[in-house]
């Protein structure tokens, strides 16, 4: 049962409800009438808990519900108002339904025909069609009260009748409170009426009671991610500003995604162009009281099983190149070698096979391309090439049978032999034994299974009275940490026009709250909590947000691919970039965040909504 004791509302210093109290049944029509301006619209919204700014109290069932104005709506009360208060980018049903998005409650049959027009937009309904609606709305929202502001004032008489005609059979289930200035209409329907004048009861006729059926209706449960539906609702309401902003935040996040993967894939390529020079594998050592290393050190070390491949670099002797003319050395006829001493590590090969001879070789695909010039590269296996060494003035050559190509392109002309096959081969060719081999310098390569670093403090600590050193390390080392402080001023940047784009989301969606903030308090009329309401204003930015990053990903995935397929199939580059699903984790992620952060004022603004100033 409802009551109001001493209610006493003030505007400023206009005391606009002056110590009010009434008692209301449990149902019937109860109607309030009084002048234009006598405070009955500000009693109402005393009434149905939508304000809370008044002195006196407010009971239901003896209790006062002051506190919890909220759940009191939530449950018990539902409204017409004389404007309607539609929300006009929700459906007919939705807008019927609107209290099913916020509360779990009873519902009964329709009870108006709106087949006729159901299918059409809010905004082709004429003026009666709306009414109905309002009604419908009001009567499926299945409170204890129901409060009816002027609900028959903008109506044609006629429609006026058939109005209050239904308020009065919504009567007998539940309690009704009406609002009307026409004395004469009211009359006829009422069950008791309180006449109101200057914020005061004037005067209280009783004329009848009724008796309180229950309702025969059927239980629904709250609508299951009703708060997310009504966000995609909103979204959908604004379609061109919403594509806007999804543009604008996709640029940016596209922004911060290309930089890095661009960054990263570069870092990438260069790391990559070091270790083609000097292989990743690659670890130099010299003896440490700059002795001349020997062949037998040399074959200790490739014993162990870390290591693949000991390459020692003769002092006196100079490798100038190979080619196919035996008689004489002629440098324009013959190609360069600036690599002779590769391990087999993941050579992966074109045509041919492995050397297992000290006097057969592989030679790498840009390599066997120079060598032949216009012709095809696989008819060079088997073929016999001269490789000429210096030593003193003396030039000569040593045979060597092509028996494979390696399908690899390398940065300098490479050839792949077997551990010091040339050695063995010139000592044979210059007649000189081990005592005279000079090499103050080897390269040793460690096994794919293993790990460089590992394996380098191992020799360090076995054989002390060597310097081992790993090649290409600090140049690599030193280029990350080059490539992570570019990396670091293009984030910072990227950065930046993440957080001015979500200082404009933040900014449409206030505008959108602030655009919408009559349907916010209508939403509230029905049940919205203010959490609701959190929840549909950030349910919306991240419903942007989410579709943004679906573009995202979409482009990134499309660009990635374009680049690479451009880079390896028209410009020939051994290049390629790759999808970085961490980036996108951590940029997703971090949008969010932002997103959250600059929603705070729209949904700060939205829950503090004053409802009655809102549907004014
Ligand atoms: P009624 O519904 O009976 O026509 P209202 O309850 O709407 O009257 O208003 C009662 C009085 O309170 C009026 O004099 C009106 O000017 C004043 N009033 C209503 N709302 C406000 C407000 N937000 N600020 C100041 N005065 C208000
Ligand atoms: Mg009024």
């Amino acid at each position: 049962m409802l009551e109001i004791k001493h209610i006493i509302k003030r505007y400023q210093y206009q005391k606009v409800l002056n110590d009010v109290s009434m008692k209301f049944p449990r149902c019937g029509l109860v109607s309030i009438v009084g002048p234009s301006g006598c405070g009955k619209s500000t009693l109402l919204h005393i009434i149905g808990g939508l304000d809370r700014e008044f002195q006196g109290e407010l009971l239901w069932n003896g209790k006062s519900v002051r506190h919890f104005l909220p759940f009191y709506r939530k449950k018990h009360v539902s409204f017409i108002f004389q404007q309607f208060h539609l929300i006009m980018w929700l459906s007919i049903k939705n807008n019927i339904e609107i209290s099913h998005f916020f509360s779990s409650h009873s519902k009964k049959e329709n009870q108006l025909d709106i087949k006729s027009f159901q299918k059409l937009k809010m905004s082709a309904l004429s003026h009666g069609q709306r009414q109905r609606i309002a009604y419908l709305r009001a009567c499926y929202h299945n409170g204890d009260i129901l409060l009816c502001d002027e609900p028959t004032g903008s109506l044609h008489p006629s429609l006026a009748d058939e109005v209050m005609a239904l308020l009065k059979k919504e009567s007998q289930k539940r309690l009704v409170i009406l609002i009307s200035h026409d004395r004469h209409l009211v009359e006829k329907y009422s069950d008791e009426i309180y006449e109101m004048k200057d914020g005061q009861i004037e005067n209280h006729h009783i004329f009848q009671h009724h008796q309180f059926h229950s309702l025969a209706c059927h239980h629904v449960k709250r609508k299951r991610l009703s708060c997310l539906h009504m966000s995609i609702l909103s979204f959908l309401s604004h379609k061109i500003r919403s594509m806007q902003l999804i543009t604008g935040l996709s640029l940016s996040l596209l922004c911060i995604v290309f930089t890095l993967t661009m960054s990263q894939g570069l870092e990438e390529q260069i790391h990559r162009y070091i270790y083609s020079l000097v292989p990743a594998s690659g670890m130099s050592f010299q003896h440490s009281q700059g002795q001349s290393l020997t062949q037998s050190f040399c074959q200790e070390l490739e014993k162990l099983p870390a290591i693949e491949k000991v390459q020692l670099y003769l002092d006196d002797y100079e490798f100038l190149g190979i080619g196919f003319v035996m008689e004489r050395y002629q440098e324009s006829e013959v190609v360069f070698i600036g690599d002779d001493t590769s391990p087999y590590q993941q050579l992966l090969l074109h045509s041919g096979r492995m050397p297992l001879e000290d006097h057969e070789i592989v030679v790498s695909l840009s390599t066997a391309q120079k060598l032949c010039g216009q012709e095809d590269v696989s008819q060079l296996v088997g073929k016999k090439v001269y490789a000429w060494y210096q030593y003193g003035y003396e030039v000569k050559s040593i045979a060597y049978h092509i028996v494979g190509i390696s399908n690899q392109t390398t940065a300098l002309e490479t050839i792949y032999q077997r551990s010091n096959a040339y050695i063995h081969l010139l000592k044979e060719t210059y007649q000189f034994d081990d005592s005279q081999v000079n090499a103050k310098l080897g390269i040793l390569y460690v096994h794919p299974d293993f790990q460089r670093h590992e394996v380098f403090e191992q020799l360090k600590e076995q054989y002390p009275q060597y310097r081992f050193l790993e090649i290409g390390a600090s140049t690599s080392q030193k280029i990350s940490y080059t490539m992570k402080q570019v990396e670091f001023v293009l984030m910072a940047f990227s950065g930046l026009a993440m957080i001015s784009s979500l200082f404009l989301i933040g900014e449409v969606m206030f505008l959108n709250v602030v655009q919408k903030k009559k349907d916010i308090a209508i939403m509230k009329c029905f049940g919205a909590t203010s959490f609701d309401i959190m929840k549909i204003v950030l349910g919306e930015s991240f419903v942007t947000m989410f579709l943004a990053q679906i573009v995202v990903s979409f482009v990134y995935c499309c660009f990635i691919f374009g680049v690479n397929t451009i880079l390896s199939q028209v410009l020939l580059i051994d290049f390629s970039l790759s999808i970085d699903l961490r980036l996108l984790f951590y940029s997703y992620g971090a949008s969010y965040i932002l997103v959250f952060i600059s929603q705070l004022p729209p949904l700060f603004y939205g829950m503090c909504l004053n409802t009655i100033k809102a549907l004014k």
